[in-house]
């Protein structure tokens, strides 16, 4: 038999549906290749039991013919995602070892079609990253590296340990988050498929907040298809979010395959950047030649409020984070600091239990919440969101169907490389945060590699719930370009 790791979910579900193999028998042969890669640091929890347990509970439904349609197939989940006892952190240490009495809304419905949880997959401090070097856990290594090097680099992030669980084939596909890219920084730094849905496409409840207005779980799988499958259990109503629209999630696997002939793919002239690796650029035109090839029309665009994306980006998301994480105070969840009176209990655990990215997020936020720089920063940022948001509106007014651009300025670097001065890691998220300020989807697909053999991906840009369009031209890019497998030194 092949190596099960090796299989896609779309094979795994064939292979089970077809009793080639069981669940637990793929249930295992993940296991073992987590226990072997654990200086990749991805997992920073793995249930070993509970995945044992939920894989022969899935062989039984599958035997009996009530298996939903993830049965059986082995997962990890970000540690953002609450999951019913079994330890949660955002890996901050303020969280401790909290361990939910509750489950996500993402998560209940991965499990209710299936699903096996094989851990919980290390990520940024509460999502605020692009390295996933902020985690209290340590940083999570990617599994590629440089040819000829052996220099330990990021996965991206802050959904890094998802992306490199899934490049490094510990599990079949992830969970992720995406604030300001880091579903799909991450998938572009690991050869792996990142989904950024539309907004209110998924559920948030159950989710740790960082900017609840920008945030979204979506899936990072091996393949468009593979995540096309999870992204179906993944999305749905939910009355518990009120952010959650009440649509019909289609069959997203459905649209692999269909026709991309006619579709109008906009070239935004903005995403020029200078200064850009020639790398980049040509990736860039490869990828459009191979959806004009698909029968698609390019079109040059113009979304003329990119260049004020970032510095609004990092307004908009530090304030709503200074709100979202006031909760922590050493009274309702995880760590406590004594102090001698309850204020300073307050200062002794935020100080002893965030870390300093955090830290610099929540003092950002206060400062462009407080009066009198609330209207000269955080009203502004509001202003510019909504004309980027307009800018997409007008492509897409046009008759533009989804817009191409890199995912990322750069492929993976090294660990501890950048992030002396914070502004070089945010600039990491110069593709991807206009996405989150529009509320739109997005995908980002392995499309190549650099001159060092990194790869590399492309992202497409969607209209709002028009993830089908993301999936159908994902797929056209994927059958070009190939699958990205890194070398096993681990
Ligand atoms: N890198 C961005 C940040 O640090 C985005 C993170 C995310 O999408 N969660 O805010």
């Amino acid at each position: 038999m092949t190596d099960l790791t090796s299989l896609t979910l779309a094979e795994a579900r064939t292979g089970l549906a077809n009793k080639t193999f069981t669940s637990l028998e793929l249930t295992d042969a993940h296991l073992k290749a987590i226990e072997a890669a654990r200086a990749l640091n991805a997992f920073v929890l793995e249930t070993p039991d509970r995945a044992r347990t939920m894989a022969r509970e899935a062989d039984a439904r599958i035997a009996d013919g009530t298996g939903g349609p993830l049965a059986g197939i082995p997962l990890g989940i970000k540690d953002l995602f609450a999951t019913k006892d079994v330890r949660t952190t955002a890996c901050s240490k303020i969280l401790d070892n909290f361990v939910p009495t509750y489950e996500s809304t993402v998560t209940s419905q991965l499990w209710r079609d299936g699903a096996v949880m094989l851990g919980k997959l290390n990520n940024d401090e509460f999502a605020m990253g692009s390295s996933n070097e902020t985690s209290c856990f340590g940083p999570v290594t990617n599994p590629w590296r440089r040819e000829g090097s052996n220099t330990t680099l990021v996965p991206g992030g802050s959904s890094g340990g998802s992306a490199s669980a899934v490049a490094a084939l510990l599990c079949m596909g992830a969970t992720a988050t995406d604030t300001g890219g880091s579903i799909r920084q991450p998938a572009a730094f690991t050869a792996t498929v990142g989904v950024k849905p539309t907004y209110g496409r998924c559920s948030r409840w159950g989710i740790v907040a960082f900017a609840s207005s920008l945030d979204q779980a979506g899936p990072i799988g091996r393949t468009v298809r593979d995540a096309s499958i999870l992204m179906r259990s993944m999305a749905g109503h939910d009355p518990k979010d009120t952010t959650s629209v009440d649509r019909e999630v289609p069959d997203f696997e459905a649209a692999i395959g269909r026709s991309v002939k006619g579709m109008k793919i906009g070239l935004p002239k903005e995403y020029r950047l200078d200064g850009m690796p020639a790398e980049i650029e040509k990736l860039w035109s490869e990828g459009a030649a191979w959806l004009k090839a698909a029968g698609a029309e390019l079109v040059d665009i113009s979304l003329p409020h990119t260049k004020y994306a970032l510095p609004a980006y990092y307004i908009v998301a530090p304030a709503e984070a200074s709100s979202n994480l006031a909760r922590y105070d050493g009274v309702r969840y995880g760590l406590r600091e004594p102090g001698r009176s309850i204020g300073e209990m307050y200062e002794q655990t935020r100080g002893e239990g965030f870390g300093a990215e955090v830290r610099r997020r929540v003092m950002i936020g206060t400062y462009v919440l407080s009066a009198g720089y609330y209207d000269a920063y955080y009203l502004r940022a509001q202003k510019v969101r909504t004309l980027i948001k307009k800018d997409f509106e007008d492509c897409f007014a046009k008759g533009v169907n989804a817009i191409l651009t890199p995912a990322t300025p750069s492929a993976a670097f090294g660990i501890g490389e950048k992030g002396a001065d914070p502004v070089e890691m945010y600039l990491n998220d110069i593709f991807t945060v206009t996405v989150n300020m529009a509320g739109l989807p997005g995908i980002a697909v392995p499309a190549g590699k650099d001159a060092q053999g990194l790869p590399l991906g492309l992202q497409l840009i969607g209209r709002p719930f028009d993830e089908e369009t993301l999936f159908s031209l994902g797929e056209v890019i994927e059958q070009a370009a190939g699958r990205f497998t890194p070398p096993k030194w681990w």
